[in-house]
């Protein structure tokens, strides 16, 4: 059997987007099928709990780290077809998007500005200015150990059950890595596509708090049918609610405004000023700073609007 060489003692933060956390005790970075099969087989063989890291731009690491094995799959060849492109998991979302704007393929234009590699994207089924990573997605490849073997299950995007920032590789119980996602395209006029997603990229210069270290939106948005009716009449408004009049949503980040948290902050942790769905580290913040931050919000909406957040963010050594 080929041997991989693991590191022990990693540090994670400098590998998120949010720059805190403590280390993984143990980091592998695939970059083969192969090598993501034998870090899943041993951390099988040593009982130790694992964790897929893609771009770390939607994640929190604990200050305490993480007591099990990081696995990172970079792989990152793309391979185009006549209308589809094959892409390694570990390809960032702004490679993909270039590869697509030179040859004209439509389909992603909507990503412009989005972080992360395209395995964390469709995980979580990435989504901004209407579009969704699903919807372009024709075949997901993915490895599980299976009967103690690592095995590589192909899935037709009908398979793999995405919905409003989820699908089956993050509802799954046991954990999948995906290595490969099929994307198919049509084509269009490459100055057009590159209007438009340059357009998307400006929007996130001037909306987000990108100055600062942050993880995107802190919570998915909410159904808007949910929200008591003061809220749901003062947003409709001020014209924030989004979506088809069946399935409106309404932006997490009115809820908090609304609930006076902007620029409320713990420790070196800030609920931005700028979009209040973000929280920023200001500098020296700690995951527990920010941690902190996030359940006060939950507490005070919850309080205030009797509606519970639900985080986008994913928790790692909480
Ligand atoms: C400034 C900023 C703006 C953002 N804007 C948006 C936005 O508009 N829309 C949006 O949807 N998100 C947004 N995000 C959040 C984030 O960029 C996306 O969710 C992104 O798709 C996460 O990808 P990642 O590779 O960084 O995943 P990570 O953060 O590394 O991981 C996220 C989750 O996916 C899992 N995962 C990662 N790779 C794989 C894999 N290969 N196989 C299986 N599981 C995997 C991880 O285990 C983890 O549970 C934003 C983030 C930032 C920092």
């Amino acid at each position: 059997m080929k041997l991989i060489n693991i590191q022990q003692k990693t540090k994670l933060a400098p590998l998120t987007s949010f720059r805190v956390g403590g280390d993984a005790k143990f980091f592998f970075e695939a970059k083969t099928n192969e090598e993501v099969g034998l870090a899943m087989m041993y951390a099988y063989e040593e009982s130790l709990p694992l964790f897929i890291l893609g771009g770390g731009t939607n994640i929190l690491v604990s200050d305490g780290g993480f007591d099990g094995i990081a696995i990172k799959p970079n792989i990152k060849n793309i391979k185009p077809g006549e209308d589809f492109l094959s892409v390694g998991s570990g390809a960032s979302m702004e490679s993909v998007l270039d590869y697509c704007l030179e040859r004209g393929f439509s389909g992603l234009e909507w990503s412009g500005g989005l972080p992360g590699t395209i395995g964390g994207a469709v995980r979580g089924n990435a989504g901004a200015f209407g579009g969704e990573i699903s919807n372009i997605i024709s075949e997901v490849l993915s490895i599980n150990v299976i009967g103690v073997q690592p095995k590589l299950i192909r899935r037709s995007s009908k398979d793999c059950n995405f919905s409003y920032r989820s699908s089956l590789f993050k509802t799954k119980e046991e954990k999948e890595i995906i290595t490969e996602v099929v994307l198919r395209f049509d084509h269009k006029n490459k100055d057009e596509l590159r209007r438009v997603a340059q357009e998307k990229i400006q929007y996130r210069a001037a909306n987000h708090p990108l100055e600062y270290p942050n993880a995107g939106s802190i919570f998915k948005n909410i159904k808007a049918q949910d929200a008591p009716e003061e809220l749901f009449e003062r947003a409709q408004k001020l014209g924030k609610l989004k979506g088809r009049p069946e399935r409106m949503m309404m932006p997490t980040a009115f809820v908090i405004e609304e609930t006076d948290l902007k620029g409320f902050s713990i420790g070196g942790a800030e609920i931005s000023t700028k979009h209040a769905n973000f929280i920023v580290n200001k500098g020296r913040a700690t995951a527990k700073d920010i941690f902190s931050l996030i359940n006060l919000v939950k507490e005070k909406v919850a309080k205030k609007w009797k509606l519970d957040l639900e985080e986008e963010i994913q928790y790692l050594g909480f």
